[in-house]
């Protein structure tokens, strides 16, 4: 059976969703695998790595002949039309609010598994998707506040005198936030950090950071069995705007990375809030693509304000370290794959009744099967 590696088609995804690495290990299991040319272009791979790792090279129609297509975004309905009906598709499917294109991979007859909705179960640990790339978006989102940030981040005592360390604080501490607190630390910042979920309070202290949050009965009960936030009631909200705001105006670089999954991002920072900020000062909104954290954020851009503060809205932040995403998202899709294929016959056999591939899978046999999108369907 073949599997078939496509080069991204949106203009803003250079990553890819094999790596040598994984072409070598799909192979292992018995697979061909077919690497479209310049599939990984972006992310640093040359076609002849993947050649030597064991891939075909092939072109786009090519994924007319797989049984497996592995990509990094769903395919849009043009795209589909390449692919036979049947075969299994893995990718970061985004169906909310994209009705449309989930009824399009079920009338292509596809078998489309969504990553991000591995549960965040030991097993399924090394295909945490969600984790790898939020991961490197918290490390990247540091990097491009301080390069938009016109002064040092680490004290510096010299000759010349002394530059001060600037004070970061990252909102929403889960995978993201907990890597941004990290990378600020060791820039040399102070930094300090806020969520909703008790358990962030002890992580924060663990990395050195300290922790602000409205600690009131709401917020012992914010976290869902999932290990999610729930989406804070308006008083809450209210309390927690009355703490931040004081503590925002005093900032240099504020990094927002709050989500509530299926639901708009919470609004924490607002235009307030970020009048009060010192010129120079730089928000980043790492939510930006799902409504936003910090009011004045737009997708894709870098917005300077009246008052010379900067909010960055870069778009698919994991993407702008393509090299070291694409590596990892990789092998997050070669974990899954590799419990899909059975090992005597090394074919493909999904059993359906396995809870990953429960939680996962969207469309099959020409149905949205996904309990969360088949009745909106109906
Ligand atoms: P996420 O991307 O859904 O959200 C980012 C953060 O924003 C979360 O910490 C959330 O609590 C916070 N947030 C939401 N609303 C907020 C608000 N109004 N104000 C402030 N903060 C707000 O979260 P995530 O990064 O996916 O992580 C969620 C949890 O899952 C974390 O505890 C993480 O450690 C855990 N996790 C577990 C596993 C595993 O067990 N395999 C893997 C990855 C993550």
């Amino acid at each position: 059976q073949t599997v078939f590696i496509p080069r991204e088609l949106d203009a803003n995804e250079p990553r890819v969703a094999a790596s040598p690495d994984t072409v070598k290990r799909l192979a292992g299991l018995g697979l061909d695998v077919v690497v479209e040319t310049g599939a990984g272009t972006r992310s640093r791979i040359p076609d002849e790595e993947f050649a030597k790792a064991g891939a075909v090279i092939g072109k786009a129609g090519d994924v007319a002949k797989a049984d497996v297509v592995l990509k990094v975004r769903r395919p849009g309905e043009a795209e589909l039309k390449g692919y036979k009906s049947g075969t299994t598709v893995i990718a970061i499917m985004d169906p909310y609010g994209n009705d449309a294109a989930v009824a399009a991979l079920a009338k292509a007859g596809v078998t489309a598994f969504s990553m991000e909705f591995m549960p965040r179960i030991t097993r399924a640990q090394s295909m945490d998707v969600l984790s790898s790339q939020a991961n490197l978006a918290g490390y990247q989102a540091v990097i491009d506040g301080a390069s938009e940030y016109d002064r040092a981040l680490p004290m510096m005592m010299t000759a010349a005198g002394t530059v001060p360390a600037a004070k970061v604080f990252i909102m929403g501490v889960g995978v993201a936030g907990l890597q941004a607190i990290a990378t600020a630390r060791r820039l040399g910042a102070v930094v300090t950090a806020t969520d909703v979920r008790p358990a962030a309070k002890e992580q924060v202290a663990s990395l050195g950071a300290k922790f602000l949050a409205v600690e009131d009965e709401e917020f012992k009960a914010a976290e869902t069995a999932g290990g999610y936030a729930k989406e804070m009631s308006k008083e809450y909200q209210a309390k927690q705007a009355a703490l931040t705001a004081e503590h925002i105006a005093k900032q240099d670089i504020v990094i927002t990375t709050a989500l509530i999954p299926g639901r708009p991002a919470p609004k924490l920072v607002s235009a307030a809030m970020v009048d009060s900020m010192k010129p120079g000062s730089v928000l980043v909104d790492l939510a930006v693509e799902r409504g936003g954290n910090v009011e004045g954020a737009v997708p894709g851009q870098v917005v300077t304000t009246a008052n010379n503060v900067k909010i960055v809205g870069h778009l698919n932040v994991p993407g702008r370290v393509a090299a070291s995403a694409s590596l990892l998202y990789a092998r997050n899709l070669y974990a899954f794959v590799e419990t899909l294929v059975d090992k005597t016959t090394k074919t493909l056999a999904i059993n359906r009744d396995d809870d990953l591939v429960k939680a996962t899978m969207l469309t099959d046999g020409g149905k949205i099967v996904h309990p969360a999108f088949a009745k909106a369907a109906e």
